[in-house]
């Protein structure tokens, strides 16, 4: 809750400062961050603590809570006992002794991921602030970066490639798997916001813990010791990823060439990367795959469970199945299911992949 107005001028001040980072803060037409945004920002920090935020810089640069103590003019120990609940819950980012604000991802997101956040009774005004604000046009700055480049991009079902096709590492769900050394397996939390708020479409469908990261989001995650988030391994990362896409989950990771922090099992109903396309109007919000999926018209049977298959309407059968080269994204779902092995994917080059990160572009 906003307390006073000095509490709302420090959120705006420091909503604002998130301006140039990667998915920077729900604005309306004058820049001024949202009323949803705010009173969710309050949820997070009390006006003592946004005071202490205001001093902190954005993930992933850090701070000593030793330096944090001296410019804050508090006692350290008194300091790091009034961070612990915070950082417990995702609100402020510890790593040893180190300290910083949370990243816009990191804003939106973890008040649905931790154990720690789900247990409580204010996740339910979190998740209805987020939606509010991020239905209220939010996605678009979060989807797509201001140039244009969306943060995430579609992967392949990779055993659907047909073997004469060139298959790129970075296209590729094993390969992308394989070059990892620290995985964990975290709640979705487009699914799990959905769950809190009474109306996820896909319950009894899709699981919700299949979100996968890597690398140093992994280990910071893992950090936290909180009970939702597991280590889990390749082998493990693997056969979820499949049982993902025989339940018709599409994969997701980050638009950029060097490497993956994500791996996403996502939905059509629930996820703030598909949504442009299939409930909002962000025709940019995801890079589709370098593939498309290739009908054998010869032992097609018309049977139409493709079409039940596609989320992106990418489908029509009449003597046989046909795609629809501008709406298939390249997901590889179709192929999974087809009972007379009728759909292969194949090389369709159309999205370049950005050298740096789509995501952390603003
Ligand atoms: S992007 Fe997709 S899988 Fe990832 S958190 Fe959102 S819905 Fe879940
Ligand atoms: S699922 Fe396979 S056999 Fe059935 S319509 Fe689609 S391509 Fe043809
Ligand atoms: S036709 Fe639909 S299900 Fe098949 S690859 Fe394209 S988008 Fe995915």
């Amino acid at each position: 809750m906003i307390v006073n107005e000095e509490h709302r001028a420090d959120l705006i001040k420091l909503a604002k400062e998130y301006k140039n980072s990667a998915q920077s803060y729900p604005a309306d037409e004058n820049g001024e961050p949202k009323k949803a945004y705010l009173e969710y920002l309050s949820l997070m920090w009390d006006p003592e603590l946004v005071k202490i935020m205001l001093e902190l810089p954005i993930m992933p640069k850090l701070l000593a809570i030793r330096k944090l103590a001296k410019t804050l003019n508090i006692d350290k120990n008194k300091l790091k006992a009034k961070l612990e609940e915070p950082a417990k819950r995702g609100f402020v980012v510890r790593v040893g002794n180190l300290y910083a604000r949370p990243s816009p991802l990191q804003i939106h997101d973890m008040p649905f991921i931790l154990q720690e956040n789900l247990d409580r009774e204010d996740v339910v005004k979190f998740a209805n602030l987020s939606r509010e604000y991020f239905d209220g046009g939010y996605y678009k700055t979060w989807e797509t970066s201001r140039s244009g480049i969306p943060r995430t991009r579609v992967l392949t079902v990779q055993e659907k490639i047909e073997p004469s096709q060139e298959i790129i590492p970075i296209e590729a769900v094993y390969e992308v798997i394989d070059g990892q050394t620290d995985i964990a397996l975290f709640p979705c939390p487009c699914r799990s916001r959905r769950e809190i708020e009474g109306n996820r479409k896909c319950k009894g469908k899709y699981p919700i813990n299949n979100c996968i990261t890597f690398g140093v989001f992994a280990k910071a995650l893992l950090e936290m010791g909180d009970p939702a988030i597991i280590a889990i391994t390749k082998e493990e990362a693997k056969k979820i990823t499949n049982e993902a896409n025989e339940l018709g989950l599409v994969h997701m990771s980050d638009n950029n060439a060097p490497n993956a922090h994500i791996l996403c099992q996502c939905c059509e109903c629930c996820c703030g990367n598909l949504a442009g396309l299939t409930r909002l109007d962000n025709p940019r919000c995801i890079a589709r795959a370098n593939y498309i999926s290739s009908i054998d018209e010869d032992l097609c049977v018309a049977c139409g469970t493709c079409i039940e298959r596609c989320k992106f309407d990418a489908i029509t059968v009449e003597e046989f199945a046909q795609i629809n080269p501008d709406k298939c994204v390249g997901c590889g779902l179709c192929a999974v299911t087809c009972p007379e092995n009728a759909i292969t994917m194949k090389r369709f080059e159309r999205e370049d992949i950005p050298a740096r990160r789509g995501w952390s572009e603003t």
